[in-house]
């Protein structure tokens, strides 16, 4: 089913995983009169539950039966529509909503190709965007030939289920490729080549269909230009400090990818600006970013509110940025220092997610500083 009309407010907006994106999708969409049903690991306790007006578990191996369903009856007969805030939320569970008549955005079309690092890289080849140099590994023939072909140190990164550094491992030489994937547990993994870039950007993108109401095309965010410490997002800031001309590609590309894959709702695609002026893909992600959170406070339109805008068939805010920004993340114990961070002055905003556990690494709130 096709829903092409404006989702009106008091709907119910499903969202699959209930992270801090979620809170913050969730935070803006009240704004605009939407209540916020959130079904994922943690459910009531979790970031996006504690802000939500129906929050549950989708339970282990998406075996709670009963409330996956009531998930989708509540927004079906509200009239609403499902989104997410993780892009691995299984096909199954996607297939298994839309069989309920549950609308998703974005689709499962673009959910596939975001889930697996191989479909991505041939996506942008599709588009004519080039990415680092790569070869597959998923049997042994490969491994073989990659071992032959590739330059080291290499990357070597797991094709589905890699987040924040995890999944990944740098092979410094040919004779420890074969015991890093050993290590990875010999699952689909591409082994990319280290690109000695100049800097890291995102481009944030929300687009609908043309059929949809409230007029079709696109919105964009960037590029943002960000920093990482462990392969985690550290910092990211706005302006990016590059040309005119690479910032111009690297919107270009992501209206290009957007296009392909039909997209309908917020995707956001990482990119890594060479040395030799290049702009090659790096990875998407089909959901608000870490890199857009400061648009919260730096921009007349949030990432946020142009997600819940994109989904609902609302006509777009404005993503202009009205002050240039900082946002640095709060990652582990570093939590700890919320109230240094509250005084520090009266330019830093922060925001705290409300999770339980400061495992070492783990994103915890992030600070935005307003430059301008
Ligand atoms: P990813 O999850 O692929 O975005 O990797 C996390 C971070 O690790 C990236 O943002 C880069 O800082 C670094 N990284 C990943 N792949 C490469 C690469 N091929 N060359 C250089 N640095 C990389």
């Amino acid at each position: 089913m096709k829903n092409i009309d404006i989702i009106q407010p008091s709907s119910v907006i499903g969202m699959l995983g209930d992270g801090q994106l979620g809170k913050m999708s969730a935070l803006a969409g009240a704004y605009l009169g939407y209540k916020f049903a959130v079904l994922g690991p943690i459910g009531r306790d979790s970031s996006a539950g504690q802000v939500a007006w129906w929050a549950e578990t989708w339970g282990d191996g998406y075996s709670n039966d009963g409330k996956i369903e009531q998930f989708a009856y509540l927004v079906c007969t509200s009239g609403g529509v499902v989104t997410l805030e993780w892009e691995n939320v299984p096909l199954h569970l996607i297939a298994r909503l839309e069989a309920l008549g549950v609308v998703v955005r974005p689709g499962a079309n673009v959910l596939k190709v975001a889930q697996d690092r191989l479909l991505e890289k041939e996506c942008a080849t599709q588009c004519g965007i080039p990415t680092a140099n790569y070869l597959p590994i998923s049997t042994d023939d490969e491994l073989r030939f990659a071992h032959a072909q590739s330059q080291f140190p290499a990357i070597l990164k797991t094709r589905c289920d890699g987040y924040d550094g995890k999944g990944q491992i740098r092979v410094m030489s040919h004779e420890s490729l074969a015991e890093a994937w050993d290590k990875l547990k010999n699952v689909p993994c591409v082994l990319e080549e280290v690109v000695d870039f100049d800097c890291e950007v995102s481009v944030i993108i929300a687009r609908r269909p043309l059929w949809a109401k409230g007029a079709g095309s696109v919105v964009m965010y960037g590029p943002i230009r960000n920093m990482h410490r462990n392969g985690i997002l550290y910092e990211s800031q706005y302006p990016a400090f590059v040309s005119e001309a690479i910032a111009e590609q690297a919107r270009k590309h992501t209206l290009r990818i957007a296009d392909l894959l039909e997209l309908h709702g917020l995707l956001t695609i990482e990119f890594f600006v060479s040395k030799d002026g290049r702009v090659l893909f790096n990875e998407m992600a089909p959901r608000p970013h870490n890199s857009g959170h400061f648009t919260i406070e730096c921009c007349h339109t949030s990432q946020f509110a142009q997600h819940i805008r994109a989904i609902c068939n609302l006509p777009w805010g404005d993503p202009g940025f009205h002050s240039a920004g900082r946002m640095v993340n709060t990652l582990g114990s570093d939590v700890e220092n919320w109230e240094t961070y509250t005084n520090a002055d009266g330019k830093w905003v922060v925001h705290t997610y409300g999770k339980d556990e400061a495992k070492e690494g783990r994103k915890m709130g992030h600070r935005t500083q307003l430059l301008t």
